[in-house]
């Protein structure tokens, strides 16, 4: 069946278009069917860019993996230790970095590893100065930590020891409706924690895996996954809690859903997608006018275009 480009809502989509309206354009539209290889140059150019990662995200993405690959292995009985976790993932590290470097994404640009920082001959990725080994020992330090983190960390430790038979979701992307429109989720990771509650499994507890420090919208969207517990599993959202586990700090910020925080999620979430109807245009048809999407701001605090996957199609570069 062929994709049709329609509206559909996430997280990361809204704090795309908060970030950047240009920057959303060219991941939501322009890169639209720009997944043939001889798709129209311009879609084809932006769909590559938007494939490429950066090591702070390939890094994070290694760890969910790790953790997902973990209780994978405990639903077949088989015991992964710390150290065996921490091989797989540096290697993982590793192969990426060499598929991104020697050009093997070509083969698979959907699939395999291209770094934005190779792509931009950034400084910090340079060999021959040394620079490239001192950025890759960061990443191997971070997974190092998190995956320590996960395997001892006393307060996941309900989580680890938990059953195959009480979890409700691990790394799969799901959507439901809200506002007429296609939301998209993926817990990190959801079981039935029968150390917490007073039922008899105990309460639905959701956690995000975080590998970087805390930011704005992390809150917003453990708030959306009560929407999701609703749907999915038939729970009372005020019934469940949902937590953000920071892997390096070891900081686990936890928000208990209230009927408060539910009214105001939703009202954020319909004035998301509003602001994102009043845009939107079938890519399908037409590549659109960027013109209709502004770039961000230069002044805007905290806000740099330096690490943006499009600045080669961006005026502002
Ligand atoms: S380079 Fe800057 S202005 Fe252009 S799309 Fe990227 S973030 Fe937006």
């Amino acid at each position: 069946m062929a994709l049709v480009h329609e509206l559909s809502w996430s997280a990361s989509r809204a704090r795309s278009f908060t970030a950047c309206p240009r920057r959303y354009y060219y991941l939501y539209y322009l890169s639209w069917q720009g997944w043939g290889r001889n798709a129209d140059p311009d879609r084809r150019k932006a769909y590559l860019l938007k494939k490429m990662t950066r090591m702070p995200m390939l890094a994070g993405d290694i760890v969910h993996r790790a953790v997902a690959e973990y209780f994978a292995r405990r639903d077949q009985g088989l015991p992964w230790s710390l150290d065996e976790a921490t091989a797989w993932a540096v290697e993982q590290l590793r192969a990426g970095y060499k598929e991104s470097r020697d050009g093997a994404w070509k083969a698979k640009p959907a699939k395999l590893v291209r770094l934005a920082e190779h792509h931009y001959g950034e400084e910090r990725i340079d060999e021959t100065s040394g620079a490239a080994g001192d950025y890759g020992k960061r990443y191997v330090e971070r997974i190092t930590a998190c995956l320590k983190a996960f395997f001892e960390d006393p307060q996941l430790e309900s989580a680890r020891e938990s059953q195959p038979g009480d979890w409700l979701a691990c790394e799969e992307m799901s959507t439901f409706e809200l506002f007429d429109t296609k939301v998209f989720a993926i817990p990190d990771f959801a079981y039935w924690d029968s150390t917490r509650g007073s039922g008899e499994r105990g309460t639905v507890r959701i956690l995000d895996w975080k590998t970087g420090r805390p930011a704005d919208g992390d809150r917003f969207q453990l708030e959306i996954y009560a929407f999701y517990a609703r749907d999915y599993w038939g729970v009372d959202p005020r019934s469940t809690t949902a937590a953000d586990v920071y892997l390096l700090s070891g900081e686990v910020s936890e928000v208990q859903v209230s009927d408060d925080v539910l009214e105001s999620a939703l009202a954020q979430i319909e004035s998301s997608i509003d602001e994102m109807r009043a845009v939107h245009f079938d890519a399908d048809g037409s590549k659109g006018d960027p013109e209709d999407f502004p770039m961000v701001a230069e002044d805007r605090a905290g806000y740099e275009c330096s690490g943006c996957n499009f600045r080669e199609l961006c005026d502002r570069a």
